[in-house]
């Protein structure tokens, strides 16, 4: 793998998250050139020292002077956008600055990619995460890129935006791409979202460190994949010769109950409705109800999941019992 990719520089928005983590770690493995883009100066040193070789820049994308700097002192060859609270129940609480990260974000990244490919003749390729959620509550399953995108919710139409406004910079003449993520998940996936709410609290229920679980709607259907997969993909992307959008999803859509009964019998718990109850608070204003993707196109790029459904749930129930036997027994809840 290593010797077949050509040497060059990346710069990713959101190293910290996630995604940029396991994209930053892939690409330094690869002998990359790696630059991260933080908006807080506190975590500088300890991304600095979890990722070795990583080049930070403290930048904040709604802070366009901040972002030309960083493209100035990173002069990148593929700039990844990852950055932005991914969280779709905090865009209600906060649609102004999910607006601004996250669609305008984009549109101050690709305008600073365009003017320094202007400038300087070098090309910049330009990979925007797009989301499932820009389908809304699509009619029809699976989705694929000929979907119409109808946002329900705020972060879903601040990524529609910005989804646009990359098309608006290929017909341009910026090689950009989207990739229409589908859930992807990790042991690194923080607690506000489902399955890592779920599989840190049925860790913390089999070491009798928890008694119970509160979730929402749990007849959601979602296409949950393995992050580290979906980095690959991001990767197989900006190295196709022409720029297209792609789903990225593994095709195979679970409930939330799916995900729990999954994750409780990892740890030999049958009777795992006597520790689940619903609290209606925790119900969204809007939640679509089938998100799955059809990832085929991205499949002719040579891509396809290396994780079941089965043993992402595993890996990550592991992962948080492996985590408790680190950390003394605290009293207190999970929450999201
Ligand atoms: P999303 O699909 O990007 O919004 O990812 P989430 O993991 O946040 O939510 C996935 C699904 O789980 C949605 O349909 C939520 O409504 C549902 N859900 C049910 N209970 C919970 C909960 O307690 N926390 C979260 N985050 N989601 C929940």
């Amino acid at each position: 793998m290593t010797d077949q990719h050509p040497r060059y520089r990346a710069l990713l928005t959101g190293v910290t998250g996630q995604d940029g983590w396991y994209l930053a770690r892939r690409l330094l493995a690869e002998g990359q050139e790696v630059h991260g883009i933080v908006r807080d100066e506190s975590v500088v040193d300890s991304i600095s020292a979890e990722l070795p070789g990583l080049q930070i820049h403290v930048a904040d994308l709604r802070d366009n002077d901040s972002l030309l700097r960083a493209l100035d002192a990173a002069a990148p060859d593929r700039l990844f956008n990852l950055a932005g609270s991914t969280s779709v129940a905090r865009s209600w609480e906060a649609p102004v600055e999910t607006a601004d990260t996250i669609g305008i974000g984009a549109v101050r990244l690709l305008a600073a990619a365009w003017e320094q490919q202007e400038r300087t003749g070098r090309e910049i390729r330009f990979l925007q995460a797009s989301s499932a959620e820009v389908f809304g509550d699509p009619a029809t399953a699976p989705q694929s890129e000929r979907t119409p995108r109808n946002p329900i919710t705020p972060y879903g139409a601040a990524k529609d935006f910005a989804h646009t406004m990359v098309q608006v910079y290929r017909h341009r003449g910026l090689y950009a791409t989207a990739a229409i993520l589908y859930n992807h998940e990790s042991p690194r996936r923080p607690t506000t979202f489902v399955a890592r709410k779920i599989t840190a609290a049925v860790a913390a229920i089999a070491r009798g460190r928890l008694d119970h679980l509160s979730l929402g709607n749990m007849d959601a259907l979602r296409d949950w994949g393995y992050a580290p997969d979906y980095v690959d993909a991001m990767m197989r992307i900006l190295d196709a010769p022409e720029p297209h959008d792609y789903i990225v999803a593994t095709g195979n859509a679970h409930s939330v109950r799916d995900f729990l009964r999954e994750a409780f019998a990892v740890v030999g718990i049958d009777d795992w409705e006597s520790y689940v109850s619903v609290d209606p608070n925790l119900y969204r204003p809007a939640d679509p109800r089938a998100l799955v993707g059809d990832a085929a196109r991205l499949r002719e790029l040579g891509w396809e999941p290396t994780v079941s459904f089965s043993e992402l749930v595993r890996t990550m129930v592991q992962a948080d019992l492996d985590e408790l036997e680190a950390t003394p027994a605290l009293d207190g809840e999970v929450h999201a």
